[in-house]
């Protein structure tokens, strides 16, 4: 008997099922005559039907691309209180649920056209007319989400999200059925810490830059970008290439195919386009500090730092070719250069030559959540034989078999 030791966590008021009131919580105190529990506070506060969501797993993470992800594993509870004497009850059940949100839907004033939903996983907990008699009701449930799932974004044309819906729905048809959304961000992390070498070629000229940043960036954080102009000095002419200044921008690239919900399909089937937005997160005019090094072929060395926080957040690299969605960040590098006369190699004096040209460069970057300290679920090694501590001790142990009998007498 639990109950006599610890006070109980509802108070046992036999509440009348059909009364509205007391579902929407507008009207209770008349229900406190039969109230014995000595927190009346508490009473009031009582809804007869309650649901509370635990999630027994950690954060949602795919690791790697979505090619080569394992997915993400939710496991959790869901509670269903029932304080009142007996709730006779139609169903219950739990959905998780992708919602993707278009920012610019082809018809803006159309719901579905806005939003769509796509229920991913559905729990029939309880399917035919029951009353359910007071008590805490259990559920527990689990599901693998593929590694192919886009993770949770919020770009400048689509956001896609995820959450829990539990919807507990009373027989009596004058009661509202009772509801429980719960957010489950989806993360998508590739863990690399290479680094990416490119090189970019501008002919006619003998010019080219090589350039190094990260094979894998973050949002809110910052990287660092190292370039290099070479072949700077053309000896048969006797000139060289000075850099003036340079400049660069990240640059956010979202795209999408429009597309309308079945009603409003017909308009715009021949004309179905590809939506493109694109939103610079950072940007940098540079016009000092770079190593400018005239031996041998001469080169100009330097080294910026790309910040990847802005105002709004940034989002991680989506590629969803079957949801016709992708974000994509590319960094944009223009170094201005004008070639200069030289006499004789390592003299001081120049004359410019009026050349000049404009560099311009890209640069795919890929940004993914960070991996934090966790691993894949796949990767997880199942505790062995040798983990399993001591079990407690036999109740023989503790009090001999006949002062059993006797308390059981
Ligand atoms: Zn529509």
């Amino acid at each position: 008997m639990p109950s006599l030791l610890a006070p109980p966590r509802y108070s046992p008021v036999l509440m009348p099922v059909k009364d509205l009131s007391v579902f929407t919580g507008r009207n209770h105190r008349g229900t406190s005559t039969t109230n014995t529990s000595s927190n009346t506070n508490m009473s009031s506060s009582v809804r007869p039907v309650e649901f509370n969501l635990v999630i027994e797993s950690p954060p949602l993470i795919c690791y790697g691309n979505p090619a080569h992800s394992t997915g993400a594993l939710l496991s959790g509870l869901l509670f269903l209180y029932v304080n009142a004497y007996a709730v006779p009850m139609a169903s219950v059940t739990l959905e998780l649920v992708q919602e993707r949100k278009f920012k610019r839907p082809v018809v803006g004033s159309c719901k579905a056209c806005s939003v769509k939903k796509t229920v991913l996983k559905r729990w029939d907990l309880l399917k035919q007319d029951t009353t359910l008699p007071r008590s805490e009701y259990g559920y527990p449930f689990s599901h693998l989400l593929a590694g192919d799932m886009p993770a949770s974004t919020n770009s400048s044309l689509m956001s896609i999200s995820y959450y829990l819906h539990a919807v507990a729905t009373p027989l009596a048809r004058d009661l509202a059925p009772i509801e429980l959304t719960r957010l489950l961000p989806l993360y998508r992390s590739i863990v690399s810490t290479d680094i990416r070498k490119c090189l970019r070629v501008f002919p006619p000229t003998d010019l080219n830059v090589t350039a190094s940043l990260p094979a894998m960036c973050f949002p809110k954080s910052s990287f660092n970008l190292q370039l290099q102009l070479n072949n700077t000095i053309n000896k048969d002419k006797k000139t060289r290439w000075q850099l003036r200044k340079f400049s660069w921008r990240l640059d956010e690239v979202a795209k999408i195919k429009s597309t309308a919900c079945a009603a409003h399909d017909h308009h715009h089937q021949h004309n179905q386009q590809m939506l493109e937005d694109v939103k610079t997160v950072s940007m940098n005019d540079v016009k000092k500090g770079w190593k400018t090094d005239f031996s041998n072929d001469g080169r100009v060395e330097m080294e910026v730092e790309v910040s990847t926080f802005d105002d709004q957040p940034v989002s991680c690299n989506v590629s969803q070719p079957d949801l016709g969605f992708t974000v994509d960040h590319l960094l944009v590098v223009e170094m201005l250069v004008s070639e200069e006369h030289v006499p004789a190699q390592g003299c001081q004096n120049s004359s410019p030559t009026g050349a000049a040209r404009i560099l311009r460069m890209q640069f795919n970057v890929d940004i993914s959540e960070r991996g934090g300290l966790g691993i894949s679920w796949d990767d997880e090694v199942p505790p062995t034989y040798d983990d399993v501590p001591n079990s407690p001790p036999g109740y023989d142990m503790i009090v001999a078999s006949s002062e059993i009998e006797h308390l059981v007498v």
